[in-house]
């Protein structure tokens, strides 16, 4: 299915918002296997939203438009759905009585111009819209699918998840879509493809590769008559990919490496600390994170400086001889943690952020280690040297570290 997303509002147009709801709804189509082929973000101009709707009308299966379906005179996305078709829009007394209900539940009486958003034209059933004003319209005709949903991203997503997907799925029943994503770490976009490509041609399941903050994420879907068909196509694909990728894969679907460590630490009974340097604290960041955080994780420390690394437990002489960017200093930051913290296992962090280098060091080398019950290693890294990418990347090795020593236990 061809499907094209129109985003409406001026305020788009002008850099004030971002185009939020497209970026989800995108996403949301891509799960449903739907072919997303045009993205539009059009200003609140009558023409111009006729244009892009007449073009979309004319290439695509489903059109979502969101956006533009305030009381006021510039929400127009009805009157152009209307002209589009050629359909008189008349007012739905459910709908008109709905609203006046609505207004009068918060103690205000309805204004005339709001009348319009309780119209439909002949070919469009209404959506609910319990957190405002505006119904969306599910239209149908001529084999086409277009539907229309409010701007504000609570109010168009509570309607694509209540209203739109159901009838969607009701759609398409007899053709089930099953989807999984394997998750990797320390392989690149390039390297990921061929491997995954010498295991298979990926017609069903098809196969997408992305490059994410945690990784490289190898995302399978698969087609079939039933979902146990899908389920098993999607399992002897798996059991191809692991064979090929074994050590490099760190989890599944919604996996997140800090909630992965969590779960192991609880189930060890062993408590963390961390110290740490090029991370600047967002290893911290990302353990809390996790509910129940506070269970395994006593704290952590953030020690930038080198006399701050010392003054947590780091022996000087270590860093002189070695630099602060060394396996030796990851090692006795991670152990000083540890025991400064009171904790059963210390994770560190240090590494040269850049953009220039440190130590006589290029920017992009980092080590992550682990010291105390699981024993100590250190790993070396060299990542690209953009600050906040690397941040996250050395972040996200140190966990990934700490949860195969967790695994090895
Ligand atoms: P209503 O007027 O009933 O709130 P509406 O359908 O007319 O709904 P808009 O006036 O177009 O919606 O948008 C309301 C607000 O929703 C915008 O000011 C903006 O903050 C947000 N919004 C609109 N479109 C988008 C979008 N594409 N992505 C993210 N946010 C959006
Ligand atoms: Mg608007």
């Amino acid at each position: 299915m061809k499907a094209e997303i129109v985003s409406v509002g001026t305020e788009l147009l002008l850099g004030e918002v971002s185009d939020t709801n497209a970026a989800y709804l995108a996403s949301q189509l891509a799960l449903l296997g739907a072919e997303v082929h045009f993205i539009t973000a059009v200003d609140d101009s009558m023409d111009r939203l006729g244009e892009v709707l007449t073009r979309a009308w004319g290439r695509s299966d489903m059109i979502v438009v969101t956006g533009g379906l305030g009381p006021t005179q510039d929400d127009l996305t009805r009157e152009a759905v209307a002209c589009l078709l050629g359909e008189e829009m008349q007012v739905s007394q459910p709908l008109l009585q709905n609203l006046k209900d609505m207004f009068a539940a918060i103690g205000r009486t309805m204004s005339d111009s709001n009348i319009k958003q309780a119209t439909l034209i002949p070919s469009a059933q209404s959506l609910a819209n319990p957190r405002g004003t505006a119904p969306g319209w599910w239209v149908e005709r001529d084999g086409r699918l277009l539907i229309t949903l409010p701007g504000p991203p609570p109010e168009m997503q509570r309607m694509w998840q209540m209203e739109v997907l159901p009838r969607l799925q009701a759609r398409t029943q007899g053709q089930a879509l099953v989807l999984r994503t394997l998750k990797c770490f320390g392989l690149t976009e390039a390297e990921a493809g061929e491997v995954a490509g010498s295991a298979g041609d990926w017609a069903n399941p098809s196969l997408g590769i992305y490059a994410r903050a945690d990784g490289i994420h190898l995302r399978m879907s698969a087609r079939a008559a039933s979902q146990d068909e899908a389920a098993s196509i999607i399992a002897a694909a798996e059991a191809r990919l692991r064979s090929v990728l074994a050590g490099h894969i760190w989890g599944t679907d919604e996996d997140s490496p800090e909630a992965a460590v969590g779960r192991l630490l609880v189930e060890r009974e062993l408590t963390l600390a961390t110290m740490e340097s090029c991370t600047g604290g967002l290893l911290g960041s990302l353990i809390t994170d996790v509910p129940g955080s506070s269970a395994y994780y006593r704290g952590g420390l953030v020690a930038y400086a080198n006399e701050a690394k010392v003054s947590f437990g780091v022996e000087p002489r270590l860093i002189e001889r070695h630099g602060a960017v060394s396996r030796q200093a990851a090692e006795a930051m991670a152990e000083a943690a540890r025991q400064r913290l009171g904790a059963d296992v210390g994770l560190s962090t240090t590494g040269v952020a850049g953009p220039e280098g440190a130590e006589g060091k290029a920017p992009g080398l980092a080590y992550v280690a682990v010291s105390g019950a699981l024993g100590r290693e250190c790993i070396e890294g060299r990542y690209p040297p953009l600050r906040f990418d690397m941040k996250r990347r050395v972040a996200i090795q140190a966990l990934l570290l700490l949860r195969r020593r967790l695994l090895a236990r």
